[in-house]
């Protein structure tokens, strides 16, 4: 659904919503509408510790442009501050001030990114756990600050080091179009799993894409971000099954003929649905995308068996069956990687949607718990939770809900459907191996939940 909101003011109306106050989002540099003009400019590394350095040198390897020093009237595409030596709470202080002072010299879109150590309580002293918790909530202020379609986030480095080849997946992803609507957010990466993918490679498409050589399923394939993940897998070089009820069918053939994919039409709810994909796939599975879902909004009040009972069958039961029957026989290919959509409302909790909610949340505890058995097989699980994206679902909404919703966001514009699918796509790279068990909001930092 189109926002003319958003283009009013990016047009006609520009300098009366300035005039005014008004919210001001901008259209955001997305995966292949970024100008190189954008790309060119460097990327400022801040921090005192070997890390930086090390950093700075793994980006000029990629070919970008890399100062450690602001110069005057200099843009900057993105601002990262290696923090993982830091102490204590003051030890912050001199980076954080610099990173102020470059501030103004961000481009529109651009991007700060914090790399640190992640929070963990039950081993760290009590002073590194205030400075390791600090600091993410350094970065969520920042990224409420941020001006111009630019967003602020953190990779967390549990128990690994700068040099996790998931690390630099995760700096890849946020620094570019692919991460336009993900603000506020982390990244733990927690193993030296995956292949370290070259900045060029992961920006790849085709055969030479990320993804090439393997096999991915996405449920609910046929329209809104179903669609949007599919085509994005194809995209980045995967051979795509998409899944839809039958009645859906027909759009599913379209969706799948536009990407060379296969249509399986199938109710996930179905006690035969894993052994049906394994047919389709003609053997295991190395990418599954549980994306199917349905809404069902009453008050619990007015709850009846119905909406409740459908809900968690679609949203949340489907995904544990088909998961725990893969794993059972075997279907899991080594390295197989899972994503699930959960979302905001599971996170927040949401009026009118405790069954979703419970669903949503439901799935971020189902990822978590899964986390170790995929680990073993030397792959990973994790989910997305969006938060106002437009499709279908959303265009539901009443206008004046939809208006504020969409206005709720450090973005201040609802999602595309295209975002998600960055999100996925860059969780079913063999790069994002080491970042499991997470769920990672794309939600432009909505004050839902945040
Ligand atoms: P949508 O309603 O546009 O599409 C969902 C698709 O799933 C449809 O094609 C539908 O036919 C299919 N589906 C439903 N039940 C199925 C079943 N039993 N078996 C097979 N397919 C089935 O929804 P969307 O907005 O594209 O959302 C996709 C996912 O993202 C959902 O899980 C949703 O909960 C989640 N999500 C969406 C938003 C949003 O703002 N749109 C926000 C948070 C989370």
């Amino acid at each position: 659904m189109k926002d003319t909101y958003l283009s009013l003011v990016n047009g006609p109306l520009k300098q009366v919503a300035k005039t005014l106050g008004l919210p001001q989002p901008v259209e955001l540099n997305r995966f292949g509408s970024t100008p190189a003009s954008y790309e060119n400019k460097p990327v400022l590394v801040l921090g005192t510790g070997p890390g930086a350095q090390g950093l700075a040198d793994q980006l000029l390897e990629n070919g970008l442009e890399v100062r450690r020093n602001a110069q005057t009237g200099e843009k900057l595409r993105a601002i990262i501050a290696v923090l993982d030596d830091a102490q204590s709470p003051a030890d912050l202080s001199p980076v954080v001030l610099e990173i102020g002072a470059a501030l103004r010299s961000l481009a529109a879109c651009g991007r700060v990114v914090t790399i640190s150590t992640a929070p963990d309580p039950q081993n760290q002293t009590p002073e590194q756990a205030a400075t390791t918790q600090g600091i993410t909530g350094f970065t969520r202020s920042v990224a409420h600050e941020m001006r111009a379609g630019a967003t602020a986030n953190g990779i967390l480095l549990d128990g690994v080091d700068l040099a996790a080849p998931s690390v630099a997946a995760a700096l890849w992803f946020l620094l570019s179009g692919k991460s336009a609507y993900v603000s506020g957010q982390f990244l733990t990466v927690s193993s030296d799993a995956g292949q370290r993918l070259s900045l060029n490679e992961f920006m790849s498409t085709g055969d030479a894409g990320p993804l090439a050589g393997r096999t991915a399923v996405v449920t609910g394939a046929a329209r809104g971000i179903g669609a949007a993940i599919a085509e994005n897998l194809a995209r980045d070089g995967a051979c795509v099954i998409g899944v839809d009820m039958p009645q859906a069918g027909q759009a599913l053939a379209q969706v799948m003929n536009r990407i060379g994919g296969k249509s399986l039409q199938l109710d996930i709810t179905a006690a035969d649905a894993p052994d049906k994909i394994t047919e389709a796939l003609g053997g295991s599975v190395d990418i599954l995308i549980h994306n199917a879902g349905i809404t069902r909004d009453k008050m619990l009040a007015n709850m009846d068996a119905a909406k409740w009972d459908s809900v968690i069958a679609v949203n949340i039961a489907a995904q544990t069956m088909i998961n725990a029957r893969l794993a059972e026989k075997g279907l899991f290919a080594d390295g197989a990687q899972v994503v699930s959509l959960a979302s905001t409302s599971g996170i927040a909790g949401n009026r009118g949607q405790t069954n979703y909610a419970t669903s949503k949340a439901g799935v971020i505890g189902l990822t978590a718990a899964s986390a170790e058995d995929f680990a073993a097989r030397g792959g990973a699980i994790n989910a997305v939770a969006p938060g106002f994206i437009e499709t279908d679902m959303t265009a539901k909404m009443p206008t004046l809900t939809r208006q504020v919703a969409r206005r709720l966001s450090s973005l201040q514009q609802g999602g595309q459907p295209i975002d998600v699918a960055e999100a996925i796509a860059f969780l079913s790279s063999s790069g994002a191996r080491g970042i499991n068990g997470q769920t990672l909001r794309v939600c432009g930092q909505n004050m839902v939940g945040a």
